[in-house]
């Protein structure tokens, strides 16, 4: 994607994105040094929802929403509920609301504010979410951003761009992409990529020459 467009931007414009950045990394290894915080159980920490819990948790809702029309429709009324049933909760993820992409709606997420996400389906934010070019322009010009991610929206769809607060965060359920019917759900979901739930891509159908078997 655009490194250098959207990270670099954000780097090159937003003074005040350094300030906070500097004094938590001041503080954390003042805290660190004091012995109040285990540097090494924070590590641990990251590293868990950066690999672990990771988007891998959204790719198993959106699998089970292609696959089971109840799922999917619990899904859309009760986001944090239907996670639940999968097993997937934790912090920042309370809020939960799930947004449906279709032929004629296509929903993109930012926060403008800052960098609220929903950390147990999706992990930790990439750092261009966090950029301040993102988080304005994917307000003022989503189409725009979505183009530098090499998503063309056509102009016949609707792009609906939903802004994440500390109250309520969003994953994008992406269209299930053609060819997919003989997929079981752990393979439908080892398609659906991180940026395709934020709403920066949509999912490409899988390569005709080699259908992956898996045994199970
Ligand atoms: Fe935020």
């Amino acid at each position: 994607m655009s490194d250098d467009t959207i990270g670099k931007e954000g780097h090159d414009h937003d003074a005040t994105e350094h300030g906070p950045a500097a004094r938590i990394k001041a503080l954390e290894q003042l805290l660190s040094e004091k012995g109040i915080v285990d540097a090494a159980a924070l590590d641990k920490i990251i590293e868990r929802y950066e690999h672990l819990v990771g988007p891998r948790n959204g790719a198993r809702v959106v699998a089970r929403a292609w696959t089971d029309p109840a799922f999917r429709k619990r899904l859309f009324a009760d986001a944090v509920a239907a996670c639940a049933e999968l097993g997937i909760s934790g912090p920042e993820g309370g809020h939960l609301v799930a947004v449906e992409n279709t032929p004629r709606v296509h929903n993109l997420v930012v926060c403008t504010l800052c960098s609220c996400y929903p950390w147990p389906v999706l992990g930790l934010p990439p750092a261009w979410y966090k950029s301040f070019a993102y988080r304005s322009r994917a307000v003022s010009d989503p189409r725009g951003v979505m183009r530098e991610f090499g998503l063309e929206i056509p102009e016949s769809v609707e792009v609906r761009v939903w802004d994440s607060s500390a109250e309520q965060r969003y994953i994008v359920i992406p269209e299930r992409p053609p060819n997919t019917e003989h997929l079981s759900e752990e393979e439908l979901a080892a398609l659906v990529t991180r940026d395709s739930m934020i709403g920066v891509a949509t999912i490409a159908p899988p390569s005709k020459k080699s259908p992956r078997s898996r045994e199970r």
